[in-house]
């Protein structure tokens, strides 16, 4: 469609199926994989004054401040904007706040040429797949409720039921999504594209591979 786009913005709730969206397009097509998740574990691994900030927050569910995601984003994507390819933002931004401040960076005619896919699913279906989900303890990979398998299929693992995967935490991280990112959908409503993530895997994914070349990429 247009060869201008510069961005794209992956939205969905935890358990839509973002992971393995932004992984095909990162298979299938040129994109530069922008995840805020990967930068602040980073930010840890290198020790950085972030990383001293958000070590104890990634992974309990919890969101790390405005604040600090955005001064990290801002540093990151000075980097990368230059590289003329299409930037896949995964993770950010997961508020308004955070939508409104990558708005601030990307000038006029950048904003134009950004992109929002949706991924929607139900939130029941969400709470059965998740919960469903088991993963092995020695090569972590993951299986969903339908693989009815009693060891891993790559390495013969246990396989088990991670601990933030309870039914509790899942509806509970649901209802944050609910109140903090969901509003960011609103905010991006005129470029907003919503794929409907409740079919299969191979539908959803040939979904956005159709929509992925509209886009031109
Ligand atoms: P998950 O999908 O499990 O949340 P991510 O890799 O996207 O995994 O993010 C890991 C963690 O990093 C999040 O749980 C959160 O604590 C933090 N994080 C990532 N992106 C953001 C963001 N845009 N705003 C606030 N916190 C974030």
């Amino acid at each position: 469609m247009s060869n201008d786009l510069k961005a794209i913005v992956l939205l969905g709730a935890p358990g839509a199926g973002k992971g393995t969206v932004a992984q095909h397009l990162l298979d299938n097509f040129d994109v530069i994989h922008f995840s805020t998740g990967n930068l602040l574990r980073n930010e840890v691994k290198n020790d950085t004054e972030v990383g001293a900030i958000v070590k104890s927050i990634l992974g309990s569910g919890d969101l790390v401040s405005d604040g600090v995601v955005n001064q990290v984003v801002e540093v990151n994507l000075e980097r990368v904007l230059p590289e003329k390819r299409v930037v896949l933002l995964d993770g950010f931004p997961r508020s308004v706040d955070q939508a409104k401040f990558l708005d601030t960076i990307f000038d006029a005619c950048l904003k134009n040429s950004m992109k929002v896919i949706e991924i929607e699913v139900d939130y029941e279906l969400i709470v059965a797949r998740i919960v469903g989900r088991r993963v092995c303890v020695l090569c972590a990979a993951t299986f969903g409720a339908d693989d009815k398998i009693g060891r891993c299929s790559r390495c013969g693992g246990e396989l088990v039921r991670r601990g933030d995967d309870e039914e509790e935490v899942v509806r509970h991280r649901l209802l944050e999504y609910q109140r903090i990112t969901l509003p960011v959908s609103a905010y991006y409503a005129d470029r907003l594209i919503k794929v409907d993530g409740n079919a299969s895997r191979e539908i959803v994914l040939q979904s956005v591979t159709k929509l992925a070349m509209e886009l031109g990429l």
